[in-house]
């Protein structure tokens, strides 16, 4: 099914497919001091895609910490904490995607499970992401264009 959704303000535009209904979703919240602070509802869908866009890509913060191997995706607008993202330039991303962002946010109706990704290695944080989180694209061209 296709889900969409987006920041607050509306600059940042998102659209899900995935392979299973929200309801079957899994649903992680993640022990991070990040995640602690925007307590998120976490999913991804290796077998889906996520697609981003934004009106004003110059707005839209990109947030690195700790291992650094990832790129936390923020509107630098309203705030709103959209998606994390192997790194972002790379050729073949790959994101898990905040549900609250979502149209349909009440559908996934899981409970989050709580991940404690604590003294893990950098190779292995790379080798989780490349299997578990879902394909990416990011449409960097501005709306105007
Ligand atoms: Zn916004």
């Amino acid at each position: 099914m296709e889900c969409t959704g987006g920041c607050h303000c509306g600059n940042l535009q998102v659209k899900l497919r995935l392979s299973k209904e929200p309801e079957q979703m899994a649903i992680r919240a993640c022990t991070c001091s990040f995640c602690r602070a925007h307590a998120p509802r976490m999913i991804s869908d290796p077998a889906g895609s996520f697609e981003i866009s934004a009106a004003d890509w110059t707005t839209v913060q990109h947030y690195r910490f700790g291992t650094r191997t990832c790129d936390f995706l923020l509107c630098g607008r309203c705030g709103v904490f959209i998606a994390a993202l192997t790194d972002a330039d790379a050729p073949s991303p790959r994101a898990v995607v905040n549900v609250n962002c979502l149209d349909e946010r009440a559908r996934f109706s899981g409970m989050p499970a709580l991940h404690n990704f604590d003294g893990e290695t950098a190779e292995a944080r790379q080798a989780r992401h490349s299997a578990n989180w879902m394909p990416a694209i990011l449409r960097r061209e501005s709306e105007a264009a």
